[in-house]
């Protein structure tokens, strides 16, 4: 087992790493911004170093300085959390040039699964199904057009290098292509360093299911279900829930074997999520993330699996402790994203949480590095905490969401929570038939 880790992340996921090493008798250094000095993962880890000033590109994006801060401390490996590094193929190959460990895959396949047009041709060819769309990139107007009246609008355009939920265009008809066409690539360029942009038939009422498999260095893949992250606003995930509301057991063990096949025959190694679009019963892969998501704790909730724990374990060549046939879903899980955000009109909130109190009780999970006089910076992602919860079906679930959510109390910034609240009431969510346009239809209306 590894002596010492290094968390190339802040906030909340820095601090689930560091409780998960704890766990395990692993030593751990934080590294930080000097925005980050007082945070909690610096407290709490064993070991921190600066690496910079606040900008993310001179600090947690700063790749000499990260290495550096692991040889000085010596480090064994690396785990880089999510955003950030995470999916940085020459940060992967840079840290095991140095001779750390990387928690998590290959430099290669980070760079496989990072193109989109690659990914898709690859699973497609392992017999994934796959959204219709362009056979690789857009290359032309004309090209893009021809593709788009075959496959018939709406389209979407995406960016082959995107993430994030940026750097998409939905075209309605033929006459907004080309202007759709350039924008799109002009954003992709601007976010992503890399203009190429493919093209999917755009679904109209989808659910996003996505499955989490895991395979180590033993020739050995398995899935731990799914989750439903339909409730989106901008692409981006509000609120995740495991099990999906609308699909079968039969229908999660047939998708989860194949994504379990797909990895295996990949070669993957580690955690990673499989991403489908959801439509009429039938699944449609969008893309692979080759890291542990925001969202994992739906997974640990219903499975009873340290998620983390496994992924320092099989970094360091250990086998899965997870059997296939020991694997129980037990429950209903539900996480929501707390946002320093105004509810309303979603503009960030930073600034010093004046009270907080955080909410407990029976299946009631707080994960965040949140403390009462804890300024916020501004330079980073408004996520400050996300509140998972267990029950023993979905409306206890439910229930005992909104309970938590009343307790906890967050003052001297504005969050989402009563935004959470109001969607726990919506009938569309009660009844779990929503897509994922539902919620920005309904905000609209409101
Ligand atoms: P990113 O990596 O930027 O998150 P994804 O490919 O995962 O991009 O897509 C993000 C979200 O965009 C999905 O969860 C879904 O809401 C929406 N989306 C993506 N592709 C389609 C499509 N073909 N039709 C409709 N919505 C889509």
């Amino acid at each position: 087992m590894f002596k010492k880790v290094l968390i190339a992340n802040r906030g909340e996921i820095a601090l689930r790493i560091i409780r998960a090493c704890k766990e395990m008798g692993v030593e751990t250094v934080a590294v930080h911004s000097t925005a980050d000095a007082t945070s909690m993962p610096v407290r709490l880890a064993d070991e921190s170093v600066c690496i910079g000033p606040p900008p993310s590109k001179d600090s947690y994006l700063n790749i000499p300085s990260i290495l550096s801060a692991a040889a000085v401390t010596g480090a064994d490996a690396i785990h880089p959390g999510y955003g950030f590094l995470s999916e940085n193929a020459q940060f992967a190959r840079m840290v095991v040039e140095h001779g750390f460990t990387f928690i998590g895959p290959s430099a290669d396949f980070i760079e496989k699964m990072g193109d989109k047009v690659v990914a898709k041709q690859t699973v497609q060819e392992l017999g994934l199904p796959v959204v219709p769309g362009s056979d690789g990139a857009v290359e032309s107007v004309e090209d893009g057009l021809l593709d788009a009246k075959e496959m018939g609008f709406p389209v979407l355009l995406k960016a082959a290098s995107g993430g994030g939920g940026k750097g998409m265009q939905v075209v309605r008809e033929a006459s907004e292509f080309e202007q759709c066409y350039n924008t799109a690539r002009a954003e992709a360029q601007a976010n992503f360093g890399d203009d190429t942009v493919y093209l999917e038939k755009f679904l109209e009422n989808p659910r996003h299911i996505e499955i989490q498999v895991f395979a180590d260095s033993h020739g050995k893949a398995i899935h731990m279900g799914e989750r439903d992250c339909s409730i989106q606003r901008r692409h981006q995930k509000l609120l995740e829930e495991g099990p999906s509301p609308v699909i079968t057991d039969e229908q999660r063990e047939r998708i989860g074997s194949l994504a379990a096949e797909t990895v295996k025959k990949l070669g993957y190694e580690g955690a990673g999520t499989i991403e489908f679009l959801y439509e009429n019963d039938e699944f449609y892969f969008m893309e692979m993330n080759t890291r542990i998501q925001v969202e994992h704790p739906v997974t640990e909730m219903i499975t009873g699996i340290d998620l983390i724990a496994e992924q320092i374990r099989v970094a360091a060549g250990y086998p899965l402790t997870v059997k296939k046939d020991r694997l129980r879903f037990r429950g209903h899980a539900i996480e929501i994203r707390i946002n320093a955000e105004d509810p309303d009109t979603f503009v960030p909130s930073p600034g010093t949480i004046t009270q907080f109190h955080a909410p407990g009780g029976l299946g009631v999970r707080f994960d965040s590095a949140i403390y009462g006089g804890y300024a916020i910076p501004p330079y980073y992602d408004s996520m400050i905490g996300k509140l998972i919860v267990h029950g023993r079906n979905r409306e206890e679930c439910i229930r005992r969401l909104k309970r938590a959510i009343r307790e906890t109390v967050v003052e001297g910034v504005k969050t989402t929570l009563p935004l959470h609240e109001w969607i726990l009431e919506q009938p569309e969510f009660l009844s779990g038939e929503y897509t994922i346009h539902w919620l920005e239809d309904k905000l609209a209306e409101r």
